[in-house]
Parts: structure tokens; C-alpha cells; sequence
């Protein structure tokens, strides 16, 4: 487990740790109050649980309604872990390029009045509910956000990152409440020298410095 950062408007806790069993490892982010109830090396059965996917990678977050409850699984807390698999994996790294390859999209999407983490459901309504926090409110209280998937190639390797509004608004000067997801795509491609620096494991870009 590494150490906690404040995360999101409300700054709450959060925690990022390895979950593994016998069929192998995965990525969990732990919110809040689960944080202190877990130690390292003790086996847990977590629900409910979600399940979220960062670039094509999936990883478990714990939620306000999760009850951790502690097993007896020796199956399980007599397992080796390989070292590499238990690293934390929020390590930054920094890349440099002429320019982005290709937008994979730009999405808006809403965040919740309460805990301004990302509404997940449909709008089909004025009003909305957020599984994080429980809470329901009105859509028009809630804050739009644009966020940009990118591909970009760095020694030939293909790397996908999200890049979220507070980042983009580096780079692009206005309202983007006026821009259309089109216009955000077309800026982002014509910047050269681009670089990014984004944490390893979750591909978000926490910085973005471009030319025009
Ligand atoms: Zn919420």
C-alpha cells in the first residue's frame, strides 16, 4: 500500500494498494474510512466493490457502502508476490513528443455537486445520483468537464493517457464550455513539442506543456 493523498474536491482520503489472490493481481483504490481497516498481508473480502477500467486495465475501488470484513484463507496469505507486482505503480513518468498522434476522443462529462467525482449513470433527467457519494441532485448545479484521451508514441510504443480539463486548460486558453469536442481535438493535434508527465499506473496526465 502506498501513502494516502487527498483526492477530488472534497479531498478525501484515498489509498492505492495490490490486491492478489491465486489467479493473480490487481489494483485497488482505497477511499476513506476502508483505508485504516486494512493491513498488509491479511486476506479480506471486500462488497460491494467496483469495478473500474483505466486504459484497457481493470481496478477495484472501494465505495462509501463497501464493508471490508477480514477471512481466514491460508490459501491465499501464504502467497508470494513477485516484487514488481506489489509496486504501487504511482510512480510519474515524463515524455516528450513532436506532437500527439491521434485522439482517441473528447468527452464531457458531469461531476457530482457533493463530492465532485465523475456522475457514472445516464442523464436522461434535471436531476442525477452519484454511486460514489449517494447523493442526488440537480443537473444544473452539477460543473461540465471535458476530458481528451490521447495516443501518443513515445520509442515506439504506443501510450494511451487521459487528460482531464484542469491539465488542458494549460494549454488551451478560453471557454470550454464554447468549444465543441471537434475544436478541443483539432488544438490538441496542431501543438508540437508536447510534454507530458502522467502517473504510470493510472495514465492520467497531472501536467501538459505544448507549442503552438
Ligand atoms: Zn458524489
Amino acid at each position: 500500500m502506498c501513502d494516502q493523498e487527498l483526492a477530488g474536491r472534497n479531498k478525501l482520503r484515498l489509498a492505492r494498494a495490490t490486491f492478489a489472490d491465486t489467479t493473480g493481481t490487481i489494483a485497488i483504490d482505497l477511499w476513506e474510512e476502508n483505508i485504516a481497516v486494512i493491513k498488509i498481508g491479511t486476506v479480506y473480502r471486500i462488497a460491494p466493490i467496483q469495478v473500474r477500467v483505466w486504459n484497457e486495465a481493470k481496478k477495484l475501488s472501494t465505495m462509501r457502502s463497501s464493508v471490508v470484513t477480514p477471512v481466514t484463507d491460508t490459501t491465499i496469505s501464504q502467497l508470494q508476490i513477485p516484487e514488481e507486482q506489489l509496486k504501487s505503480g504511482n510512480e510519474t513518468v515524463t515524455a516528450t513528443v513532436a506532437n500527439i498522434h491521434t485522439i482517441e476522443k473528447v468527452e464531457r462529462f458531469i461531476a457530482c455537486f457533493n463530492c465532485a467525482k465523475r456522475i457514472l449513470q445516464g442523464t436522461s433527467s434535471n436531476v442525477v445520483h452519484c454511486d460514489w457519494c449517494g447523493h442526488t441532485m440537480r443537473i444544473s448545479n452539477c460543473s461540465q468537464y471535458v476530458c481528451a484521451k490521447l495516443v501518443l508514441y513515445v520509442n515506439d510504443r504506443q501510450i494511451h493517457l487521459t487528460a482531464f480539463q484542469d491539465v488542458l486548460s494549460n494549454v488551451i486558453k478560453g471557454d470550454f464550455t464554447k468549444f465543441s469536442e471537434a475544436e478541443i481535438a483539432e488544438m490538441l493535434l496542431l501543438f508540437n513539442n508536447i510534454t507530458v508527465v502522467y502517473n504510470a499506473n493510472s495514465r492520467v496526465v497531472k501536467e501538459l506543456k505544448a507549442v503552438c
